[in-house]
């Protein structure tokens, strides 16, 4: 049997087939019906934030959140990420800087972002890679000396809580990945938080192609509308989001146990809860990290390189710019698999090919 990386979440299937024939025989598709708003409500209750609103994927909410915050210029970020939280500053026309991660923590380094702050700077973008939140209050007070933007790629961080409030409640804009590979989903899909009522207002305008509520087109506007079944299957799914949250513990405590010594754990925030949504592992060199990979392939188990390669390396992004941190670290790391149905004896099948590859 194949184990990959990660396995989307399912839903009930009776349950999402209701959802189903509820909106076909309501006749209302999409354009902000009646699963959108009630998947925008249940969310802003869940995750204990101010305004969701939902859009059709997390690509798209960067680009109306740089568009929203009237970004220009430059943007700085990290290179240790997916490559859409940059590409997507790059496809709005702004100029992507990278700054450097830390080596234990594996998120941005406030102090380094400093160094690149430039007149022309307009934005900070940390991202909390792997769900692990960034050091919210050094970059909240380094954006308001320097009168900067700060949008947190959250897209890994779904119900992460720092101190018991939501880490989506930090900075200007947070966004939200739901592609069926992140641990809560809805096919394809992402959403925008939103602490500001009157950003949040723009933002519905501006991805409905401008149109206010009379519907007038208002300003320049996009469509990046989610649908209702995209909406149905994040509903079917929120129902057990707690429970399968849970069952991926129990494999992180698992592995956490078993793995061998040697082998490298990002250093979590303290103070914060974990969503278990990955399980990255940093060996000592990328050849090691090669035949880890190559005795997993082996026994048909698929981790995953992630994040490879060091974005500051992409000459279409960004050219002449080295971050040695993220280089290094980008050989050198795989994100072992980790989803809600990977059972405990699979855990100790990887762990096993782990140890054995180890020795050789
Ligand atoms: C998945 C992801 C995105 C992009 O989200 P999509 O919904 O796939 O467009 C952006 N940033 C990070 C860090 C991601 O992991």
């Amino acid at each position: 049997m194949k184990i990959n990386v990660t396995q989307p979440l399912q839903p009930d299937r009776e349950m999402f087939h209701n959802y189903v024939d509820e909106i076909l025989d309501s006749g209302w598709l999409t354009n902000r019906g009646k699963c959108v708003r009630a998947l925008e409500k249940r969310l802003q209750s869940y995750l204990g934030v101010r305004n969701v609103v939902l859009v059709s994927n997390g690509t798209l909410a960067l680009q109306v959140a740089f568009r929203a915050l009237e970004l220009t210029g430059e943007v700085i970020t990290s290179p240790f990420t997916f490559i859409a939280t940059a590409s997507a500053a790059k496809w709005e026309g702004l100029d992507v800087i990278f700054s450097d991660i830390d080596a234990k923590t594996l998120n941005l380094s406030c102090e380094h972002v400093e160094q690149k702050i430039t007149s022309k700077t307009s934005a900070i973008m940390p991202v909390h890679v792997f769900g692990n939140p960034c050091e919210v209050l050094d970059f909240e007070r380094l954006a308001g000396e320097r009168n900067l933007k700060v949008i947190y790629d959250a897209a890994h961080a779904f119900a992460v809580r720092l101190n018991g409030e939501s880490i989506m409640n930090w900075g200007d804009i947070s966004i939200l990945s739901f592609h069926a590979t992140k641990l809560f989903h809805t096919i394809e899909g992402g959403a925008l938080i939103i602490n500001d009522d009157s950003v949040c207002s723009k933002v519905r305008k501006m991805i409905n192609f401008g149109f206010n509520e009379e519907g007038i087109p208002e300003r320049l506007g996009i469509n990046a509308k989610m649908n209702e079944f995209q909406a149905a299957m994040g509903l079917c799914l929120l129902e057990n989001i707690d429970s399968a949250i849970e069952k991926r513990a129990e494999m992180v405590t698992l592995y956490d146990a078993l793995l061998p010594k040697g082998i490298r754990r990002q250093q979590w925030t303290r103070g914060a809860s974990k969503n278990c949504a990955y399980y990255p592992v940093v060996f000592d060199s990328e050849e090691e990290t090669q035949q880890v990979q190559n005795a997993l392939n082996s026994g048909n188990i698929f981790p995953r390189r992630y994040f490879y390669p060091s974005l500051d390396t992409l000459n279409f992004i960004t050219e002449g710019q080295n971050a040695p941190v993220s280089r290094d670290i980008s050989r050198r790391i795989l994100c072992l698999p980790l989803f809600a149905d990977l059972t405990a004896s699979e855990v100790e099948r990887i762990i096993k090919i782990i140890s054995q590859a180890l020795k050789e």
